[in-house]
């Protein structure tokens, strides 16, 4: 809003953190993987206010797996019929399971582990068989621990599926102009953004607080706990885990035509991402693949040369296929959504200081970009309630 001063501090060269873009000769693509969902109705209200309603895509996202050596495309009936993974009565099964999904509700499943809740839903197979492999590429050695809260809100909210294929909301040329337009604006109402700048000293004063010595009548912290606590504030701890993600330009499509790819088979990497068989290719005169996985102890120093050497032996390509590479990790890319989480979070507060990271209310039971928007919009909220209660910021 006009009406405040605001500055903020980042770390990085650029803003976007894990929605950060590499600028190539002529475009842009994200680090991280991204898309939106279409019940992110707080993101896109804020894509129109940025002007950028026109820049709205709603795509088709195809799935599969990668199995015993091969890949399986799992998108429309037929082929989710043909799988030979699943026997007919476990496909039944599992459509009247995600039939059901929103009928559950995630705060009551909380406590519960997803391979408990799953099992009992499901039978051990279709959990061993289907899921497992899906929480292992997400949470790697801490899969089966994860709550079944996430579990559920995320087969919810990846249900809007046609026979293409999953409706998932993209930018026109990625996510970069979101930031820039972003930053834009945040500078026209006269904010001032600090690049190269961390937060290294956060500490109370009596009239509001103190960022690396300097003035300021309230804080809104958007980093995770641990990162939190090494600037000085005492808050209790949430375990958050890292993700590594390679992006690769390619010389020829190598994923079937398929968007995203489950590994089922052992590789250094969770899930291979056809980017360019969601994104026009057009936009990058190259095909674009993301190999993802996530971390719980750091990664292997030479993970990106493991990654690349697994992926050419897997998807048959010869490595002067691949025209160009980068690998970015980022140890504190999400909590760890395990069991008993909600009542955990009750725990993380520090007085007078507005969180609204990724571990925020707004972003239970799985982080998003709309859950980072609605976390900033309640932040907004506070600072003005507490301005009209005292007539300063606590
Ligand atoms: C692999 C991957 C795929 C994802 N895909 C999707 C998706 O498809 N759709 C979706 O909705 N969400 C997705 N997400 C989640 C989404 O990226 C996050 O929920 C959202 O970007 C979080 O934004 P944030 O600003 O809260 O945190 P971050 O993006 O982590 O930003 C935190 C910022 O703080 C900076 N910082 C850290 N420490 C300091 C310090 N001491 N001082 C100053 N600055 C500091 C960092 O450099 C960073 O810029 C994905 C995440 C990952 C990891």
């Amino acid at each position: 809003s006009p009406d405040h001063k605001i500055t903020i501090y980042e770390k990085s060269a650029e803003i976007g953190g894990l929605l950060s873009s590499y600028h190539r000769e002529g475009y842009a693509i994200e680090k991280f993987y991204h898309h939106f969902f279409s019940g992110d109705t707080h993101f896109l209200h804020l894509l129109e206010e940025l002007g950028l309603k026109e820049k709205i895509l709603w795509l088709n996202g195809s799935t599969g797996t990668y199995q015993n050596g091969r890949i399986y495309p799992l998108t429309t009936p037929l082929e989710i019929l043909r799988y030979p993974h699943l026997t007919i009565a476990d496909k039944f099964r599992l459509a009247l399971f995600t039939k059901k999904i929103t009928s559950y509700d995630p705060e009551q499943l909380d406590t519960i582990s997803a391979e408990k809740f799953l099992t009992g839903q499901l039978g051990e197979r279709i959990y061993r068989s289907f899921f497992r492999p899906l929480l292992n590429s997400k949470f790697g050695q801490n899969a089966d621990t994860i709550s079944a809260a996430w579990v559920v809100s995320r087969v919810a909210i990846r249900s809007d599926r046609g026979t293409g294929g999953e409706r998932l909301g993209y930018l026109e040329r990625g996510f970069s102009s979101f930031i820039d337009r972003l930053s834009e604006k945040i500078r026209q109402y006269g904010g001032e953004i600090r690049t190269n700048t961390p937060v290294l000293q956060l500490s109370r004063e009596e009239q509001g607080w103190l960022v690396n010595g300097e003035p300021y009548d309230g804080v809104i912290a958007t980093i995770a706990p641990a990162l939190l606590r090494a600037c000085g504030p005492d808050i209790p701890d949430i375990p958050y885990q890292g993700a590594a993600c390679l992006t690769m330009g390619l010389s020829r499509p190598v994923t079937r035509g398929i968007y995203w790819i489950n590994l089922y088979d052992d590789a250094p990497y969770g899930a291979v991402i056809g980017h360019t068989c969601f994104a026009p290719r057009a936009w990058y005169g190259e095909d674009i693949v993301y190999l993802a996985s996530y971390y719980n102890t750091a990664p292997a120093p030479d993970l990106q040369e493991l990654m690349i050497r697994d992926f050419c032996r897997k998807f048959s390509i010869q490595r002067d296929e691949i025209t160009w590479a980068a690998l970015t990790t980022d140890p504190c890319a999400g909590p760890l959504y395990q069991a008993g989480y909600k009542e955990r979070l009750r725990t993380v507060t520090v007085p007078g200081l507005i969180l609204a990271g990724m571990f925020s209310e707004e972003n239970y039971p799985e982080r998003s970009i709309e859950g980072s928007v609605r976390a900033g919009l309640r932040a907004a909220d506070e600072i003005t309630r507490r301005q009209e209660r005292t007539g300063v910021m606590e």
